[in-house]
């Protein structure tokens, strides 16, 4: 009988870090990768969903796209330079696994051929195979940023591409895979279509952390109370303490009817 017992501790025992890292990280083997434009762009706009899929269990990575060389004080290498630093301590606080820097020129993106740089995405896509990729909407309205407009618009595109063995079909023969992202999450911060609704609650001190640690870019800390301000706003409007906005789709035009379901809108829609 007390052997029994004490089988019966020993099992509890083991399962029990099981059963609870079952239920607090339902998306563990799952990859996020986000493509921000500038290095303080993913933790303003989604620095609490990304911290959230990341406690969830997925991994995450960031591609920075330009240098930043144009956002600071001082000169255009000592910026580039440490805003290459502060990016690496936000996405440390977001729990960011691995950057990659294209190290585009910063605010000249539409010079750069677009087939070049579809290519670095795709490269990267098909190397990482992530399930959901989070960057700028390029159908929102209002924007004025051309890093902002190309990086959303392009990275769309190479979620697209990346499963046609016929796009860079030097990536193929070099050993990588054809793959299709499934889901796109894409922030803005003019007009679009919401239809996700992302409870950050339990991330908005890491989020505030995050876009702290940009200290070259964000040298007013007013931005900071006026960033929680309108997260915790965009909560009260969805019945939670604190939100962030995306168009989500989980399927990008590839006329299934799958793809049909994601087109329906679901303005209250909370996180999965
Ligand atoms: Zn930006």
């Amino acid at each position: 009988m007390q052997q029994s017992r004490r089988l019966a501790i020993l099992l509890c025992a083991a399962v029990a870090p099981l059963v609870t890292d079952a239920q607090t990280r339902p998306y563990a083997g799952k990859t996020l990768v986000v493509v921000t434009a500038h290095a303080d762009d993913f933790s303003i706009f989604a620095g609490g969903t990304i911290a959230k899929l990341i406690d969830e269990g997925y991994t995450g990575y960031l591609i920075r796209v330009t240098d930043d060389e144009k956002d600071g004080v001082a000169s255009a290498p000592e910026n580039s330079l440490r805003n290459g630093r502060e990016v690496q301590d936000a996405a440390h606080i977001l729990g960011i696994k691995d950057i990659f820097q294209l190290n585009q020129k910063n605010d000249e993106l539409e010079t750069v051929s677009p087939t070049e740089l579809m290519g670095k995405l795709m490269l990267l896509i098909r190397h990482l195979k992530p399930d959901v990729v989070m960057t700028f909407d390029p159908w929102a309205a209002y924007e004025e940023n051309p890093d902002h407009i190309k990086t959303g618009r392009i990275t769309v595109q190479a979620c697209w591409t990346a499963q046609i063995d016929r796009f860079h079909p030097e990536q193929i023969r070099a050993g990588f895979q054809p793959f299709y992202v499934n889901e796109l999450y894409l922030w803005a911060r003019g007009p679009h279509t919401v239809n996700k609704v992302v409870d950050i609650s339990s991330t908005i001190d890491r989020k505030i952390a995050a876009v702290r640690a940009h200290r070259g870019m964000i040298r007013d800390p007013q931005i900071l109370m006026d960033l929680r301000a309108a997260n915790r706003r965009l909560g009260e409007l969805n019945h939670m303490q604190y939100a962030e906005l995306f168009h989500y789709t989980n399927s990008i035009g590839t006329g299934s009817g799958d793809n049909y379901k994601a087109l329906e809108v679901v303005p209250m829609e909370k996180n999965k």
